[in-house]
């Protein structure tokens, strides 16, 4: 098994969606920095609070505030036997920072999910998703009763930065900062294209048949 796990493909690609089901199937924690730090926004703690605006607009938050709190996520007692990585590493400094923190063992398997540009935009204007994680979409997936999450009954929410402007240019970053890390870990041979296409459940089993190696 791969345990030590990331997720690699532009917005609305289903990194989040087969993230969390990987992490409950496998048993080892998924550890989302897009979570974490909406999570800072909704506390409007300190992080939150200078990640807020950035967030909005479809920009990156600074690499140094996100590398401390994945270095700290991961050093928790939970995360020793493996984890699922999902929105990060999103820049080369921040793929050699976790290189350098998880010296001498490396990274295990590098999935990159794959959607055409038609598919992104359809998929995150019509996605919402539960304080927890949880991610639907209004067409393809509803959940049971409109606007509650199927699983934990929370209330779900429309992204403020799932809308057509701003995904524009969270696809332009993904181009142009993230997806150069393919290359950057397609020489340690851990690299795994998967259609992101198609049904759910079909493409969950591509990942899960990667995962398991
Ligand atoms: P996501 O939920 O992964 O789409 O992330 C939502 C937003 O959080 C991104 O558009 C960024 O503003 C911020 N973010 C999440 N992960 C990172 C990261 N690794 N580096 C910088 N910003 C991030």
């Amino acid at each position: 098994m791969k345990r030590r796990t990331l997720f690699l493909g532009p917005p609305g690609s289903g990194k989040g969606t087969h993230a969390t089901r990987l992490s409950r199937e496998f048993g080892i924690p998924h550890v989302s920095t897009g979570d974490m730090l909406r999570k800072h926004v909704s506390q409007q703690t300190e992080l939150g609070r200078r990640a807020a605006e950035l967030m909005e607009s479809g920009a990156l938050v600074p690499d140094a505030l996100v590398l401390e709190m994945v270095v700290e996520r991961l050093s928790r007692p939970d995360a020793s036997r493996g984890w699922v990585l999902d929105g990060f590493p999103r820049t080369m400094p921040q793929a050699k920072a976790l290189d350098s923190a998880l010296e001498p063992r490396g990274i295990d398997l590098v999935i990159v999910l794959e959607a055409p540009e038609s598919e992104i935009l359809e998929r995150i204007t019509g996605r919402r998703v539960c304080p927890l994680g949880h991610v639907y979409h209004v067409r393809t997936q509803p959940p049971r009763v409109e606007g509650v999450c199927d699983v934990d009954g929370e209330e779900l929410q429309h992204r403020r930065d799932d809308t057509a402007g701003v995904v524009t240019q969270r696809v332009a970053i993904y181009h142009s900062e993230t997806a150069p890390l393919i290359e950057h870990y397609g020489g340690a041979q851990v690299v795994r294209r998967v259609d992101g296409t198609g049904d759910r459940g079909d493409v969950y089993r591509r990942v899960a048949a990667a995962f398991r190696g």
